[in-house]
């Protein structure tokens, strides 16, 4: 047993704990979806260094269902900009149940992409290219989020566009509105084939995963839309995804997801995880019930909640000194005096904009008197982002305006070349290999021989 099956064992728990729970039942107004095992029960994980754990029935095929319409959106979105796919599509919840005719009064435009008319919207929008069919487009790119080809369960598409008269009614109110770029049928058969693409709860959660990753597929480390794109489906999804339990959901559970009717469900903690479930029964708002109490124990016990951020300990920051503090420091008391006068700032990690900000805060502060040198030591920084890369540079520009000497450890270069820093602040910056050198360098600007 190594280390991380803690991870599973925590899903294995959620399974022990939920799969026995009663009530609600597995979806049969499309009949094929009725002859789901309500016993069946998968949990599944995915990190942000692709790792993957599960528990259960994690690689029991179903069909997507409207877990493919925050995918589609983001496909649509990528293909042809959220201006565009906003003259066709809203972005207000609906509060509505996901097959209510919820258009805009006025423009006529579908709610948001979660519920149906908008899916059948977004879906429509996607056109053909000479050499791939809309369609083959929509299934190529489902199977970049999940990392492997997918495939359409034809016996589902089959028994819903049988029985689909509702969604069909919809597209053709929403094409009298003048919201819908091609032909009803055409446009809900592809929508009824996009919801059939068969896949297991591994799948959802590598793809729900990728939304967490900014776009990227944290398996197979493939590119699939961008950050922006990522971010912005994760916005819809959270104020709309859960249909008219949207508000509740995000309340209590508090992270961006989507239900299906096939009884799949995912849920994304942006930057951390994909966590997806599969159960088939479900409840009055078309939420899978054994899934919704599952995540919301995980949301709740590992403290999960996109609006539970703690302030977090200042570790960006790791040493804010004088140089005569650090143990290096020589003994000869005029170079005590001069070092004295040289601030050391030491960060550490990743530098967004959060940590630059406590960059240069601690910067402000540091040396006696807030006066004199200080050395800013990036050896043990491991990124700066392009947000934080202007702020530093602004910093360190605003640092020698007031008089200060400031000077870089750098080894790898994160501020940038030479000429890029001498744009950012004005000034060539000095650069050394260790703090100790820096310090030195400054001691002696000091005592005018740098
Ligand atoms: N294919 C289903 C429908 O349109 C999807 C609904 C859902 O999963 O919520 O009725």
């Amino acid at each position: 047993m190594s280390a991380v099956d803690a991870v599973s064992d925590s899903l294995k728990r959620m399974r022990a704990e939920f799969g026995d729970l009663e009530g609600g039942r597995p979806a049969d107004y499309i009949p094929q979806l009725g002859l789901a095992d309500p016993d069946a029960f998968g949990l599944a994980l995915v990190s942000m260094d692709g790792h993957r754990y599960s528990a259960g029935e994690a690689e029991t095929p179903f069909t997507l269902q409207s877990v493919s319409k925050p995918f589609i959106y983001a496909f649509v979105l990528s293909v042809l900009g959220l201006d565009e796919v906003s003259r066709w599509v809203g972005a207000e919840p609906s509060g509505d149940a996901f097959n209510a005719i919820s258009l805009e009064p006025g423009t006529g435009r579908p709610a948001n992409a979660m519920v149906n008319a908008g899916a059948i919207v977004t879906t429509a929008l996607i056109p053909d290219t000479p050499g791939e069919p809309a369609f083959e487009r929509i299934l190529h790119c489902l199977g970049r989020f999940a990392g492997r080809e997918l495939d359409v369960d034809e016996e589902v598409f089959t028994s819903e566009s049988m029985t689909g008269d509702r969604n069909r009614a919809l597209a053709y109110l929403i094409r009298s509105t003048g919201t819908l770029p091609v032909d009803p049928v055409l446009a809900v058969d592809r929508y009824f084939r996009q919801c059939a693409v068969r896949v297991t709860a591994l799948d959802l959660a590598t793809m729900a995963a990728t939304l967490a990753y900014g776009g990227v597929n944290p398996v197979t480390r493939e590119r699939v839309v961008s950050a922006e794109v990522a971010a912005r489906v994760l916005a819809v999804m959270a104020t709309c995804g859960m249909y008219d339990g949207s508000g509740e959901w995000l309340l209590r559970i508090g992270l961006p997801a989507k239900s299906g009717v096939s009884g799949g469900l995912i849920a994304v903690g942006p930057a951390r995880f994909g966590l997806a479930t599969y159960s088939p029964p479900l409840d009055a708002t078309g939420t899978s019930v054994r899934g919704r109490a599952a995540l919301g124990a995980l949301s709740e016990r590992y403290g999960l909640h996109l609006m539970l951020n703690p302030a977090l300990p200042g570790s960006t920051v790791s040493l804010v000194t004088t140089a005569d503090d650090l143990p290096s420091a020589p003994s000869a008391e005029h170079e005590r005096v001069l070092h004295g006068k040289v601030g050391v700032v030491v960060a550490q990690g990743a530098i967004d904009f959060t940590a630059a900000e406590r960059v240069l805060y601690a910067l402000d502060e540091s040396g006696a008197d807030r006066s004199g040198s200080v050395v800013l030591d990036l050896h043990d920084v491991t990124s700066v982002d392009a947000v934080a890369l202007p702020m530093l540079h602004t910093g360190l520009a605003r640092l020698s305006s007031d008089g200060r000497r400031a000077a870089v450890v750098d080894p790898r270069d994160l501020l940038g070349p030479p000429e890029l820093v001498r744009e950012g602040t004005g000034q060539d910056l000095p650069r050394y290999a260790t703090r100790e050198a820096a310090v030195e360098g400054c001691a002696k600007a000091l005592a005018g021989e740098g």
